[in-house]
């Protein structure tokens, strides 16, 4: 059986990485790590977090043809490397991927057809006073960065409607629960069978 390839968008601070992360922790998928330009954060460790590159070294990937997806997210790059992906659903692994809507709309359009046949995706949705409540209470950011996270969230929100699913986030512990549901069902897909 090939493994699901779920997607998840959503805006910064909406959890979606927590959850991500998560179910990883717990064996239930892969978390694939993208590449990124941005400078990493206090705490994130390249090959964990992401694999951060310069811009030479992405632009050299990107001229490869190594990513599954490439886009530009609050002025940095970030892709996803496709072939690290297809190895793992070919090998039944489920793979959670934590991407904005262009990059998701990029895998959704993708034809190859492990990734075809692989693919879901999931909006993790969160009402504007409680997004910025989180934004503020994460002390990672400076103001302005949160102001444009902020006004990104409100693009991104306007593109929920490309998804098949969505969450709206609450409480941490039922997104948590809502989650694995999802992530259950998925792989009970028939087409995931090569036989089928
Ligand atoms: P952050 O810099 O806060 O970790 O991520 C910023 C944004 O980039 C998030 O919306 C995240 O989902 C998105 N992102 C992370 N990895 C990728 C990727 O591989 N491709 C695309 N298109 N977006 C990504």
């Amino acid at each position: 059986m090939l493994g699901t390839l779920l997607v998840v968008s959503g805006p910064s601070g909406s959890g979606k990485t927590t959850l991500c992360r998560r179910a990883a922790a717990e064996g239930l998928a892969v978390y694939s790590i993208s590449c990124t330009t941005r400078a990493p954060r206090p705490g994130e460790q390249d090959g964990v977090d992401y694999h951060f590159l310069s811009p030479d070294e992405f632009s050299a990937r990107v001229a490869a043809g190594e990513f599954l997806e490439h886009a530009t997210v609050h002025g940095n790059s970030y892709g996803t490397l496709k072939a690290d992906i297809v190895a793992l659903l070919e090998r039944g692994q489920n793979v959670v991927m934590d991407i904005d809507v262009q990059g998701a709309a990029g895998i959704r359009a993708c034809t190859h057809p492990v990734i075809r046949r692989a693919y879901a995706d999931l909006f993790i949705r969160v009402l504007p006073a409680e997004l910025e409540a989180r934004l503020r209470g994460r002390q990672t950011d400076a103001e302005e960065v949160i102001r444009l996270r902020l006004h990104n969230a409100a693009q991104e929100n306007a593109r929920r409607g490309e998804y098949l699913f969505t969450l709206t986030s609450g409480d941490r512990e039922q997104d948590y629960t809502r989650f694995t549901a999802l992530l259950t069902a998925l792989s009970l897909r028939t087409g995931l069978d090569p036989a089928e």
